[in-house]
């Protein structure tokens, strides 16, 4: 398998490679030319001082030497010919054709090699210059570098090698677990396994380990949704069936045979109760959905609560719940909002206080202003919410206790507490069972 996580890297490592031995090369080769030029000058003119004229006679002192080291010597005149010393037969030619350039040291080809070629003046014999030339084979002093250069290559490849190899077992590594990684997801995405979860262990590699657990979150939260979805909808199925069946009940009640006129009012009435309690259902369900998706267009304005209590408040009383006494305890207390969502809330909160007080009850609705913030305030002395349920209050069709509530849906503190958020407020709430709750609904001030 190819392991496409290496591809780059290698390319440009091995690019390098090839750039860094290129640079050897190019260096090794002006080193060698400076290094022989150095040798054969400093040989020539060691040599050059054990030879002399005089009295028009070449002398040679002891310490002279043909051969030193790699550089060979020939003693010649201006012209080329030879005093002392000989050229090797193969470059002969070559070497007697090649102009005298004194104190110079320059390259030649012969017979196919390069030669490197020094001059140094000795003095004159007989009214001409006598010259000291000495001239080695490039191959012959180059070698040690050559081998320096050779061992530079082999080195440099070898930690190519070591470091491709080592980058391809960890490429391996990193694309095991990566693939491991992609055959969680795809399982996830093809069997909607939601239990499913990414491997997140000590020995993986730190990145991909985060990368693993962030994923896992990820998971985590959106079975969290997938949970909350499947519970919507077999809680909205749930609240639906009892008055589709008694409504079904109704009717068939009422097509059995021809029944007398208090018998259809009754079975209208009936059947006007569930359509009415189906109707509040369906219009909170569309308003969460609306507010879920953010399709609510917020009507902004100034809100004066104390109005919007003494509305709500009056409106409840009308609608005959005379046994609990609202008592007001207005403030000024005013905000920005939308008038028809908070009104929502005002009226959620004081028909459960109402609904939850005991018979011939009070309900203490206050609203004023504290720390930056308008409040309304609502108070029962009713049956109260017991601690541990208190938390959970605010879940969609959450009811503490069933039979005490089977009016409701359990989805008016949810939506209170969405509508609240929205306008940038909260809701808190205490309560003591058997003495009552207080919710309190704080909004920005104006
Ligand atoms: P519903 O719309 O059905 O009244 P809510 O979401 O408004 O549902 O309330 C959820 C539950 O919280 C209620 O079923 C009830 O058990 C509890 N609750 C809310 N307000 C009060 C209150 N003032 N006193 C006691 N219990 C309350």
């Amino acid at each position: 398998m190819i392991h496409y996580i290496v591809i780059w890297p290698a390319i440009s490592m091995i690019c390098m490679t090839l750039m860094m031995m290129i640079a050897i090369r190019l260096f090794s080769n002006a080193a060698v030319d400076y290094e022989i030029k150095r040798e054969i000058r400093k040989s020539t003119d060691n040599n050059r001082r054990n030879l002399s004229v005089v009295n028009g006679k070449l002398e040679i002192a002891d310490g002279f030497s043909y051969q030193s080291d790699n550089v060979s010597f020939v003693v010649l005149k201006r012209n080329g010919e030879i005093l002392a010393g000989e050229y090797p037969e193969n470059i002969r030619s070559d070497m007697e054709n090649f102009p005298i350039r004194n104190n110079l040291s320059s390259a030649l080809v012969c017979d196919g090699a390069t030669y490197y070629v020094r001059d140094a003046r000795i003095g004159r014999m007989g009214g001409k210059g006598l010259f000291l030339r000495g001239f080695l084979k490039k191959s012959d002093a180059d070698s040690v570098y050559r081998k320096l250069e050779m061992g530079s290559y082999l080195m440099i490849s070898g930690m190519l090698c070591v470091v491709l190899f080592g980058t391809l077992i960890l490429a391996k590594r990193i694309s095991k677990e990566l693939k491991n990684m992609c055959q969680t997801a795809e399982h996830i995405g093809s069997n909607l396994d939601m239990s499913q979860r990414m491997r997140c262990e000590d020995h993986m590699f730190r990145e991909i380990a985060v990368l693993a657990s962030a994923n896992n979150r990820m998971l985590d939260r959106l079975e969290q949704t997938f949970r909350l979805q499947e519970q919507f909808t077999s809680d909205v199925a749930h609240e639906l069936r009892t008055p589709v069946a008694v409504v079904l009940a109704q009717c068939q009640y009422a097509r059995e045979k021809v029944r007398d006129a208090s018998d259809y009012q009754e079975v209208l009435d009936a059947i006007y109760r569930q359509s009415k309690k189906m109707n509040t259902l369906i219009t909170q369900l569309l308003k969460f959905s609306r507010l879920d998706q953010d399709r609510v267009q917020m009507q902004e304005e100034v809100l004066d609560l104390m109005e919007i209590v003494q509305s709500v408040c009056e409106e409840q009383q009308e609608k005959g719940n005379d046994t609990i006494a609202i008592h007001l305890h207005l403030h000024e207390a005013v905000t920005t909002g939308d008038i028809s969502l908070i009104i929502i809330v005002i009226q959620n909160l004081v028909e459960n206080a109402i609904k939850f007080s005991y018979p011939d009850g009070q309900v203490d609705v206050e609203t004023g202003e504290n720390s930056g913030q308008a409040y309304v305030r609502v108070t029962d002395y009713g049956i109260g919410i017991e601690p541990e349920k208190l938390e959970n209050i605010f879940r969609r069709f959450y009811k503490c206790d069933q039979s005490r509530n089977a009016e409701g849906f359990g989805l008016g503190l949810p939506l209170s507490l969405k509508i609240a958020k929205k306008h940038g407020g909260r809701i808190d709430v205490r309560s003591t069972v058997g003495k009552g709750s207080e919710f309190t609904l704080w909004l920005p001030k104006k």
